[in-house]
């Protein structure tokens, strides 16, 4: 058995990946490895580098909007902190869950008691099949749209269908020119593996062209440690958007019978080949010309593994590529 290289801080060695560009990174952390920050009046985020999460500081108290995990208890330090200093309660009176995923919501119980949980109802019937105890069933649910009203602030929350997951709701503050939408854009970075590991294509990459029809300057976006902006929103659209080009055009140019002429029998092996050839096609320029324009771009997994899933549902939703019969 071998053993991988260890570095001085006894970690795997990693590959030589293009430096982070400058823009990508958000504020220093605390002592405490969190950093909380005003986005608008009494509208504040809090993160931990790569988590991101929100609350209002109201004179009737504090709404918490999503409570990761990785930030854990310093969602409640910097509650108290920025309290203390607005001079108003530090007590949370409500919880809004933005999708159920346990890495934005596996805090949730740490605002336990009368806190009122609120959350799309797709997030309840899901949260009660996970039963988890760290992420309580919602007590107020609702289905296309729910207006919060706490302290005399207005947050609209609407559900415009599935993407990222099947509950993923828009968070809209209108009094603090303020959306919040998660796991659709990482600020400044590609998605993770297969499109941002969502469930569903084509809802996901609509998403940006709905977030963008909301009025705001400043978008809480779940990743990567520091907001977003509109101009983000676009450079995801067209990293997206040349990867659905490029899909599109591999799957016209390669053409798939070879691949299954040479693997005779095991079709697998045909397909596999086929798509593999079709995805290296697709995804090679586009980690090309985002290095060094999106963070990360240049670990290939990432934008081949979305490629590979765009090319999907081109094929499966759309019916681009897929297999024709031999004698029509
Ligand atoms: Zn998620």
């Amino acid at each position: 058995m071998t053993t991988p290289a260890s570095g001085a801080g006894g970690a795997a060695d990693l590959p030589d990946y293009a430096p982070i560009p400058r823009s990508a990174l958000g504020p220093a952390l605390n002592e405490q490895r969190y950093y909380v920050g005003r986005v608008e009046r009494n509208l504040y985020w809090v993160t931990d580098g790569v988590y991101n999460s929100a609350f209002l500081a109201t004179a009737d108290g504090v709404v918490v909007f999503d409570a990761p995990p990785s930030i854990g208890p310093n969602l409640r330090r910097a509650v108290d902190e920025i309290a203390a200093a607005d001079g108003v309660s530090n007590r949370v009176t409500h919880l809004v869950y933005s999708h159920h995923h346990a890495d934005h919501a596996g805090a949730a119980a740490l605002f336990e008691g009368d806190v009122v949980r609120i959350g799309h109802e797709e997030t309840s019937r899901l949260l009660a099949r996970d039963d988890d105890p760290a992420r309580p069933v919602p007590q107020v649910t609702f289905t296309d749209t729910h207006t919060l009203d706490v302290g005399g602030e207005r947050v609209e929350l609407a559900w415009h269908g599935p993407n990222h997951s099947p509950d993923n709701i828009y968070i809209h503050f209108p009094g603090h020119d303020t959306l919040m939408l998660i796991d659709v854009v990482n600020a400044g970075w590609v998605p993770i593996y297969n499109v941002n590991l969502s469930d569903d294509v084509p809802g996901y990459i609509g998403a940006p062209a709905i977030a963008l029809s909301y009025p705001w300057t400043h978008l809480i976006s779940g990743h990567l440690g520091r907001l977003a902006t509109r101009d983000d929103v676009t450079v995801h659209q067209q990293y997206i958007a040349d990867i659905e080009a490029s899909a599109r055009e591999a799957l016209a140019a390669v053409d798939p019978i070879p691949f299954y002429m040479a693997a005779g029998e095991n079709a697998w092996a045909g397909v596999k080949a086929n798509l593999d050839t079709v995805t290296e096609r697709a995804a090679a320029p586009i980690v090309a010309k985002y290095t060094g324009v999106l963070a990360a771009a240049d670990i290939e997994e990432f934008t081949y593994t979305t490629t590979f899933q765009i090319m999907q549902s081109l094929r499966l939703n759309t019916g681009l590529g897929v297999s024709r019969p031999v004698n029509p």
